[in-house]
Order: C-alpha cells, then structure tokens, then sequence
C-alpha cells in the first residue's frame, strides 16, 4: 500500500497551518508544520549569539536539533521569522532536515506544509495545494495573530515584514518558495478556515476522480 502524502505549500500566513492540521485530522493522517524546524534552527543559532545568515552555525544546529527544540515558546514572532527566512536559504540547514521530514512521510503517510513539500521533499506527493491569499490579507492576518498572543505590533510594518520574508523565501537559491507544477491552487483571500477547509477537500475529491478515470 502507498502512503498518502498531502503536501501544502505557500507564503506566510496564507492559512497553510490551519488547513494541513483539519486535513490530517480529516484522514487521520500525522501533520508536520515544516516551518517549526527551521525556526527552531534559526533559535538555537540566536541562543548562541551567532548570526543565523552565518552558513558554518547554522548547519551546526541543524545537525544536532532535538525534539525538545520544536517544543519551544519562542518559536513564533518576528524574530524567530527572520531568523528561520536566514537558515533557510543556507543548502547545508536544508540538507540536514531533509531526511527527517521524509522520513515522518514515509512512515504513515502525513501532511506536510511548508515552502518546498511539492518540489522537492516530496516531489511524488499524490496530493499537492499551493496555499496563496493577496498580501493585505495575510499581513491582517499575521497581526491579528500577534494581538490575540498580546503582542502589540503596526499592521503596516507586519504586512511589510511579511511580504520581505515571501520575498526572501522566492528568490532563494535554495529550494525556492514556487508552487510544484502538478500542484492545485488554493486562494484563500476571501476564504475563512471552514470555507477553505471545504475548498481544498473539493480539489482532492477533483483529482481522486481524475485519478480513478485515467
Ligand atoms: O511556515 P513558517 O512561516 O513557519 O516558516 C518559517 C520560515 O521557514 C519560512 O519563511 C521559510 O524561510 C522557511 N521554510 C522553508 N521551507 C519549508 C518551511 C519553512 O524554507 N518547508
């Protein structure tokens, strides 16, 4: 039996997480959220005082991330989000995480989401939705994030922050941000989390039915 790979793709804050977490519940399938791991990397570089653009430590932590590391409180805010965009686009930090996302597929099967699940951890997922709302709505949605954490931040400065980091996260070299070309798409601008949820189902059931004529 194939294991069932639901890969999910797109830029911050497009509602990937919400999404890959009711589609795992939906077909009982374990979720990873990709992005803990390189924000998790990105945090133990900042611990040691290092600079998370720095090639050298940022594969150092990569090599030796521990599952504690993912459980930490300060994996989310702006700092962590920068710092994640910088180990990101280091190849060696990427090749390091590399086997233990493919891995947690594998196994089971998963849902995964993240910027490279289509194109490159798992370029035969069966399923694949590039995740994308309009900026605006993804900045709103990223401060919203933020005031109900107590986090008191501008909306122009989050939408911009956020818009930065999709930029950095595209024009890498590494494992570019860019939608699998076998993948569905997904905008969710006008969508809340029901409506969305309904929408990705919609474009799995489509393909199912293609898959089943072919
Ligand atoms: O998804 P999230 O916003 O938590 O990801 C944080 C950062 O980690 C992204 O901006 C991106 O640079 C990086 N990332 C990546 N590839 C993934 C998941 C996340 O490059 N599969």
């Amino acid at each position: 039996m194939t294991t069932l790979i639901i890969a999910i793709d797109g830029p911050a804050a497009a509602g990937k997480g919400t999404l890959a977490r009711r589609l795992a519940a939906h077909f009982a399938l374990p979720y990873l959220d990709t992005g803990l791991l390189y924000r998790a990397v990105g945090r133990r570089v900042l611990d040691d005082g290092a600079d998370p653009s720095d090639p050298v430590a940022a594969e150092a932590a990569a090599r030796t991330l521990r599952p504690e590391d993912l459980d930490r409180a300060d994996l989310r805010g702006p700092p962590a989000d920068a710092a994640a965009s910088a180990v990101a686009a280091i190849p060696g930090v990427r090749a390091a995480l590399l086997d233990f996302q493919r891995s947690f597929g594998r196994a089971r099967g998963a849902v995964l989401d993240g910027r490279d699940i289509g194109t490159v951890v798992f370029p035969d997922a069966r399923e694949k939705l590039y995740v994308t709302a309009s900026p605006e709505a993804r900045g709103l949605r990223r401060w919203k994030e933020l005031l109900a954490r107590g986090v008191e931040a501008d909306l122009a400065t989050v939408t911009a922050e956020v818009r930065a980091r999709d930029a950095a996260d595209a024009a890498r070299a590494a494992a570019p941000m860019k939608p699998a070309e076998d993948a569905n798409l997904l905008d969710t601008t006008d969508l809340d989390p029901d409506q969305a949820f309904a929408a990705a189902l919609a474009l799995l059931a489509d393909r199912e039915t293609v898959a089943a004529k072919a």
